[in-house]
C-alpha cells in the first residue's frame, strides 16, 4: 500500500524532527510511506529520514519551472532537494486558493515532467453527496483534473470527511473508487478523509483502495504507527 501523511501547516522544526524520528523507528518497511511536511520542513525531515526508505512529498507546487512567481515553489525545486511526490488539488487548496480542475491538471502535468509523482485529490462536497451528485462530480473531476497517461496517483477524498471524524461506509468508498478505476484502471487510488488507527484496517481491505492520504492522524504517532504499517 501507499501511505501518504499530509502534515498540512503543522509542526515547528523540533516537532517535525521528533515526529519523523518516531515514524522512522516504528516503520516496518511493509508499505511505501511518504511524509508531506510544509516546505520549510522538507530539508530537516529529509535529514532525519536518511537511509530509511521513507519518501518525501510536497503539499503543492506551481506549474511553471521558474520565474517571477513570488511565494511559489516549482516542481523542479522539489525534485532538486530529494522530494519524490507532491499533493496536488487538495480540497483545502481548491477552496482556499481557488484552484480549479484545469489548474490542478496543469500542476500535475508539470510535476510529472519534473520527475515527481503527483497525488491528485478529487472528491465531492457533503451537499453534492446529499443531492445524489457524487458520481457526476467525480466523473467531471476525472475528466478535467487528471493528466493523460500515467505517472500519478489519485486520492479519493470526500471533502465532508476531511478532518471531521466522518467517513463514508465501506460500500460508498468501494462505489466511488470502483468508478474511478473503471475510468483509470492503471492508476492507483488512495482513500483520504478521517482515516484513523481504528478504521484503517477495514478500509485497507476494500478492493481498489491502494492506500491512504492521512491528515490529522499522521501527526499522532500513536495512531499513525498502526496506519503506516497496516
Ligand atoms: C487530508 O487532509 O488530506 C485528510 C485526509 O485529512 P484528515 O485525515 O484529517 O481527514
Amino acid at each position: 500500500m501507499l501511505i501518504a501523511a499530509n502534515w498540512k501547516m503543522n509542526c515547528l522544526k523540533a516537532d517535525a524532527i521528533l515526529l519523523a524520528s518516531h515514524i522512522k523507528s516504528g516503520f516496518s518497511g511493509k508499505n511505501t510511506l511518504v511524509l508531506c511536511p510544509s516546505f520549510p520542513l522538507l530539508a530537516v525531515v529529509s535529514g532525519v529520514l536518511a537511509g530509511s526508505g521513507i519518501k518525501l512529498g510536497g503539499q503543492n507546487c506551481h506549474f511553471e519551472e521558474k520565474g517571477a512567481f513570488t511565494g511559489e515553489v516549482s516542481p523542479e525545486m522539489l525534485k532538486d532537494i530529494g522530494v519524490d511526490y507532491v499533493i496536488i488539488g487538495h480540497s483545502e487548496r481548491r477552496a482556499g486558493n481557488n484552484e480549479t480542475d484545469e489548474l490542478v491538471r496543469k500542476k500535475a502535468v508539470a510535476a510529472i515532467k519534473a520527475g515527481l509523482k503527483p497525488i491528485i485529490c478529487i472528491g465531492e462536497l457533503g451537499e453534492e453527496r446529499k443531492n445524489g451528485k457524487t458520481q457526476n462530480i467525480i466523473l467531471g473531476q476525472i475528466e478535467k483534473s487528471l493528466p493523460e497517461g500515467s505517472g500519478y496517483v489519485i486520492a479519493y477524498e470526500p471533502v465532508w470527511a476531511i478532518g471531521t471524524g466522518l467517513t463514508p461506509t465501506s460500500e460508498e468508498i468501494a462505489e466511488v473508487t470502483g468508478l474511478i478505476k473503471q475510468k483509470k484502471p492503471q492508476i492507483e487510488v488512495l482513500y483520504g478523509g478521517s482515516v484513523t488507527d481504528s478504521n484503517c484496517m477495514e478500509i485497507s481491505k476494500i478492493s481498489n483502495v491502494s492506500g491512504f492520504l492521512v491528515g490529522g492522524a499522521s501527526l499522532d504517532i500513536g495512531k499513525f504507527s498502526k496506519i503506516m504499517n497496516v
